[in-house]
């Protein structure tokens, strides 16, 4: 990755972490699941109305490093309005890029801005857990997700 892309991902991280979209309560919510990463502190709370399969709008509460945070901010800008397969591919296609730092995917857009992450493997956890939480709200599974267990 070239220096000058590396910088404009920063940036973009940066600008989700200090002003972070749909950073509320959802009314009318039917999905809920906390995501935990006590290796980091990261606390966060996804919401979600989910309507036959569709992801009719999500959001977050909670926080964390500027990392979950922008994870968590950019993850519902990019999952809002899509079908339930969709965002699980996402997170399958966004787990590999965090880990490894590749993805053959063109449509990840921002997501790519987590590329980098994979050469801090401390902060992976930080990167996918508003995935895992989201996908546990998406199967419908409230209990309180934490990274600790977790392979990544
Ligand atoms: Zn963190």
């Amino acid at each position: 990755m070239s220096d000058e892309l590396n910088q404009l991902y920063q940036e973009v991280i940066l600008d989700h972490s200090r002003k972070p979209r749909n950073f509320h309560t959802l009314p009318g919510a039917n999905r809920r699941a906390e995501g935990n990463n006590p290796l980091c502190g990261d606390h966060f709370t996804i919401y979600m109305k989910l309507i036959d399969d569709v992801i009719e709008d999500i959001s977050f509460e909670g926080g964390g490093c500027a990392i979950s945070k922008a994870a968590a901010s950019i993850m519902t800008d990019q999952l809002k309005g899509k079908t339930a397969a969709e965002a699980e591919k996402f997170f399958s296609e966004y787990q590999k890029m965090v880990t490894t730092g590749e993805s053959d995917n063109e449509d990840m857009g921002k997501l790519c801005a987590f590329a980098g992450v994979h050469q801090f493997p401390m902060r992976v956890k930080c990167a996918v857990l508003p995935w895992h939480a989201m996908l546990a709200s998406l199967k419908n599974k409230p209990e309180t997700i934490s990274t600790d267990k977790d392979e990544q």
